[in-house]
C-alpha cells in the first residue's frame, strides 16, 4: 500500500469548501479514525485510488453496484442514450418499458412513480399513504434509514447511528410528533402501538432486512405481523427497498419472503450507479398520485432518460442471469461468513456475523446475537475501527462504519473472497489488541 499522500491532499482542499470534506457524512471516515480515500476509477469489483492503490470494493457505492463496477452492459446502455440528449422534461418510452420491467419485477408493484434519489421515493410514498388513509402518524424502527427527509429521521440508522448523533438539528418536534419508532423484531412493541394508537396510523415502513444498523433480518413471523396488523387496522405496510430490491432476489425481500407490501420504493440498484429512485404499489393507492388524484408529487428530472437508461439495462441484465447470479450471491455471502466466524474466532475476538445473500456485517459484540438496534449497539466500535483500518490496509474496501452493511458484488470471483478472508484474518489479529 502506498502512502495516501495525493488523498490528503485534496481532502485538505475539501474540508474548506465542503463541509467535512465530503457530499455524504459516512464517506468522511470519522468513525474510524482515518481521512477518506479518494477514489479515481472503478472497474469490476476494484477502486483505484488516487494514489494508485487497489481495493476490493465492499461498499459498491453503498449499494448500487450488486454488477460492479463500469459494467459493459450498463455503460453502453448510457452512451447510446447521451447523443439524443440528457433531459427532456416530457414523457419517453424508455421510461414506459422501465415502469413495465420495475412492475414485472417486484411482485407488489402494479403502478410506479419515478423520482431522483432514494430520499425523495419515502417521502413521496409516506405522503401517499397518509393521503390515501387521511390519517398523520407513521410508525418506523430504530435503526432503519429511510433518506433524510426531517419526518423520517428519528432515531435513524446509517450515518446518523455512525456518527452517534442522538438527535438531527433542525428538524422541529412538531414534524418527529406523528412518527412513533419502535424495536425492529419487536412483535409484542407492534401489538402494543396498534393497540394505542391504531386508528390514527397511517402506514408501516421497514427495511425488510436492515442494512442501515449493520446487516439485521427480521425474525421468524416479524413480516408476516407487520403484514397482519396494518391490515387489520386499515393502515398501509410500506417497504423500503431502496437497498434490498435487486439485491436479496430479483423481486426484492417481498419475493425473498414472500410478503407483499402495499407500497415498495426503490433505488439504488435500480438506478444502474445514476441518481435515480422510484416508488410504487398497488394501484388504487398510486392513482392517489397527481395528476389522477390529490397528493401532489413531482420532479424536473425525474424519469430523466440517462439515469433510466442505466436503470434498464441493470434490470434486463438482472433478469437475464437472475437464475444463476442470486444463487451465486447467496453461496459466496455463506460461504464468507462462515469464513469470518472462524477466523474471529481463532483470533480469540468475540463477534456476531450476520449476512443474507451479499448483505454482511460483522458486529464486534459479545451478544449471541443482533437482531435489533439496542443489540447492534452494544458492538466494541473501537476494535471495529482497528480491524476496518486492517483491512484497508491490505486492500480490502469495507464500509467504514459498525452500523452499515457491506456488499458483495457479481463482479466478486472466488479469489477475491479468499483475499478478503486472509485480510479479515489479519485484521482479527490487530483487533484483539484494542480493549
Ligand atoms: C440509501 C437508502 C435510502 C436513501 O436513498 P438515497 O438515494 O441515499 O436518498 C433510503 N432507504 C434505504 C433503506 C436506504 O438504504
Amino acid at each position: 500500500m502506498k502512502a495516501h499522500q495525493r488523498s490528503k491532499e485534496l481532502y485538505e482542499r475539501a474540508v474548506k469548501v465542503i463541509p467535512g470534506g465530503v457530499n455524504s457524512p459516512v464517506r468522511a471516515f470519522r468513525a474510524v479514525g482515518g481521512d477518506p480515500v479518494f477514489i479515481q476509477r472503478g472497474e469490476g469489483a476494484y477502486l483505484y485510488d488516487v494514489d494508485g492503490n487497489r481495493y476490493l470494493d465492499c461498499i459498491g457505492s453503498w449499494g448500487p453496484l450488486l454488477l460492479g463496477h463500469a459494467h459493459p452492459d450498463i455503460l453502453s446502455a448510457i452512451s447510446a442514450q447521451l447523443p439524443h440528449g440528457t433531459t427532456f422534461g416530457a414523457p419517453t418510452e424508455l421510461e414506459v418499458q422501465f415502469a413495465e420491467e420495475l412492475c414485472e419485477a417486484v411482485p407488489s408493484l402494479q403502478k410506479v412513480r419515478l423520482v431522483s434519489s432514494g430520499t425523495e421515493a419515502t417521502m413521496s410514498a409516506i405522503r401517499v399513504a397518509r393521503g390515501y388513509t387521511g390519517r398523520d402518524v407513521i410508525v418506523k424502527f430504530e435503526g432503519c434509514y429511510h433518506g433524510h427527509a426531517d419526518f423520517l429521521l428519528a432515531k435513524a440508522g446509517s450515518g446518523v447511528a455512525t456518527l452517534g448523533l442522538p438527535e438531527c438539528a433542525g428538524v422541529p418536534a412538531s414534524i418527529t410528533a406523528n412518527t412513533l419508532t419502535l424495536p425492529y423484531n419487536d412483535v409484542q412493541a407492534l401489538h402494543t402501538a396498534f393497540k394505542e394508537h391504531g386508528s390514527a396510523i397511517a402506514g408501516v415502513i421497514v427495511e425488510p432486512v436492515v442494512g442501515n444498523m449493520g446487516c439485521v433480518p427480521p425474525t421468524p413471523g416479524f413480516l408476516e405481523a407487520l403484514r397482519e396488523v396494518t391490515q387489520r387496522h386499515g393502515a398501509l405496510l410500506l417497504f423500503d427497498e431502496v437497498m434490498t430490491g435487486f439485491r436479496l432476489a430479483y423481486g426484492g425481500a417481498q419475493e425473498r419472503f414472500g410478503i407483499m407490501p402495499d407500497l415498495t420504493m426503490l433505488g439504488k440498484i435500480a438506478g444502474g450507479g445514476l441518481p435515480l429512485g422510484a416508488f410504487g404499489g398497488r394501484a388504487d393507492i398510486m392513482d392517489m398520485v397527481a395528476p389522477v388524484g390529490p397528493v401532489y408529487q413531482a420532479g424536473t428530472l425525474s424519469g430523466n432518460p440517462v439515469a433510466v437508461a442505466a436503470g434498464l439495462a441493470t434490470v434486463q441484465t438482472l433478469k437475464a442471469r437472475r437464475h444463476v447470479l442470486y444463487e451465486r450471491l447467496d453461496a459466496m455471502g455463506s460461504k464468507l461468513s462462515d469464513a469470518l466466524r472462524y477466523a474471529a474466532e481463532e483470533a480469540g475476538v468475540p463477534v456476531v456475523v450476520n449476512q443474507i445473500g451479499s448483505m454482511i456485517t460483522v458486529f464486534f459484540t459479545d451478544l449471541p446475537a443482533v437482531s435489533n438496534y439496542a443489540q447492534a449497539k452494544t458492538s466494541n466500535t473501537q476494535r471495529f475501527a482497528r480491524w476496518f483500518r486492517t483491512l484497508l490496509e491490505e486492500g480490502v474496501y469495507w464500509p467504514p462504519s459498525q452500523f452499515e452493511s457491506a456488499f458483495l458484488s457479481d463482479a466478486m470471483s472466488e479469489e477475491d473472497i479468499f483475499r478478503l478472508i486472509e485480510a479479515a484474518r489479519v485484521g482479527f489479529h490487530k483487533a484483539r489488541e484494542v480493549a
